[in-house]
C-alpha cells in the first residue's frame, strides 16, 4: 500500500496565496474527489502535487510513502509513481504518443527490466481497443491536433499504460460529451484496485455518477472545508456551493 499525504499546504502564485492550509491523506485502493467552485485552488493543488515550478510552496509538506517530494522535479515525481492528467494538456512536437508512453513506462522500471517492444505493443493494442481508440492515435505526435475529447481519452490511455500509484485527474470531464465521459470513466474504473489511488478534481457531480468516489472533499477559498462520502457530491448538486457555505457558516 502507498500513501500520499498533503500536510498544511500553503501555495502562492505570483506573490498571492492561493492554497491556505490544505490537509489530505490518501492511500492506494481509494478514490478521492475534490469538488469546489471555480478559482478556489483545485488546479493549484494538482499542479503543486506534480511539481509545476510556477507554484510556490510557502509552507507545508507533500509526502509519498513518507518521503518529502517537494524537492523533486516533475520527472522524478512521475518516476516515483505520480501521474497528472491536466485540465489543458500540452502539445509535444516531434514525440509520438507511443514513444512517450514507452519512455514513461521504462522510466519507472529498472535498467535491466525494460519493457520489450512486443510486450509494449501488445499492451497498447489491448488498452486502445478497451478505450475505443483508433490505432493511428498512437502514432500521432503527442496531443498535436487532438480534439478536446481525444486529449482526455488519450490521458486515460497513458494512465492505463503507465499504471501510476496515484493519478490526479483535473477536470477530466470538462467539455466531454456523454460517450467520451463514459469511456474515460470506464478506464478509471478498470484501474481501480489495491495498487491504484486517484484524486479526481471536478466542478460537476456528473462524473461522480460514473466513478463513484470513496471520499468527497469540498474545497473553498483555498482550503478543504468539509469531507464526506459520495452522497456529499449529490447534496452539492442539489444545494449548490452557496448552500453548503451557509450551512457551514463560512465567510469565504
Ligand atoms: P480552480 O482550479 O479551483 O478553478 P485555480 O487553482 O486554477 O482554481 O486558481 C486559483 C486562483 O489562482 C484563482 O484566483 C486564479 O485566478 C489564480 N491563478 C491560477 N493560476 C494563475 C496564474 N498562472 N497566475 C496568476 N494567478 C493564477
Ligand atoms: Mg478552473
Ligand atoms: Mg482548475
Amino acid at each position: 500500500m502507498s500513501k500520499l499525504e498533503i500536510i498544511d499546504l500553503h501555495v502562492g502564485i505570483e506573490g498571492k496565496e492561493i492554497l491556505k492550509g490544505v490537509n489530505l491523506e490518501m492511500s492506494t485502493g481509494e478514490i478521492h474527489a475534490i469538488m469546489g467552485p471555480n478559482g478556489t485552488g483545485k488546479s493549484t493543488l494538482s499542479e503543486t502535487i506534480m511539481g509545476n515550478p510556477k507554484y510556490e510552496v510557502l509552507q507545508g509538506q507533500i509526502k509519498l510513502d513518507g518521503q518529502n517530494i517537494l524537492e523533486m522535479p516533475v520527472d522524478e515525481r512521475a518516476r516515483a509513481g505520480l501521474f497528472l492528467a491536466m485540465q489543458y494538456p500540452a502539445e509535444i512536437q516531434g514525440v509520438t504518443n507511443a514513444e512517450f508512453m514507452r519512455a514513461a513506462i521504462n522510466a519507472r522500471r529498472p535498467e535491466d527490466d525494460q519493457i520489450s517492444v512486443m510486450a509494449f505493443l501488445k499492451k497498447l493494442d489491448k488498452q486502445m481497443a478497451f478505450l475505443d481508440m483508433t490505432e493511428e492515435m498512437a502514432e500521432r505526435y503527442l496531443n498535436e491536433g487532438f480534439s478536446g475529447g481525444e486529449k482526455k481519452r488519450n490521458e486515460i490511455l497513458q494512465l492505463m499504460m503507465i499504471e501510476p500509484k496515484f493519478a490526479i485527474l483535473d477536470e477530466i470531464d470538462s467539455g466531454l460529451d456523454i460517450d467520451a465521459l463514459q469511456v474515460v470513466s470506464k478506464g478509471v474504473n478498470e484501474m481501480r484496485g489495491a495498487d491504484f489511488g486517484s484524486l479526481i478534481i471536478t466542478h460537476y457531480q456528473r462524473l461522480l455518477d460514473y466513478i463513484v468516489p470513496d471520499y468527497v472533499h469540498v474545497m473553498m477559498g483555498g482550503k478543504i472545508v468539509t469531507t464526506g462520502d459520495a452522497s456529499l457530491a449529490q447534496r452539492l448538486e442539489d444545494e449548490g456551493y452557496a448552500g453548503l457555505r451557509d450551512e457551514l457558516g463560512l465567510d469565504l
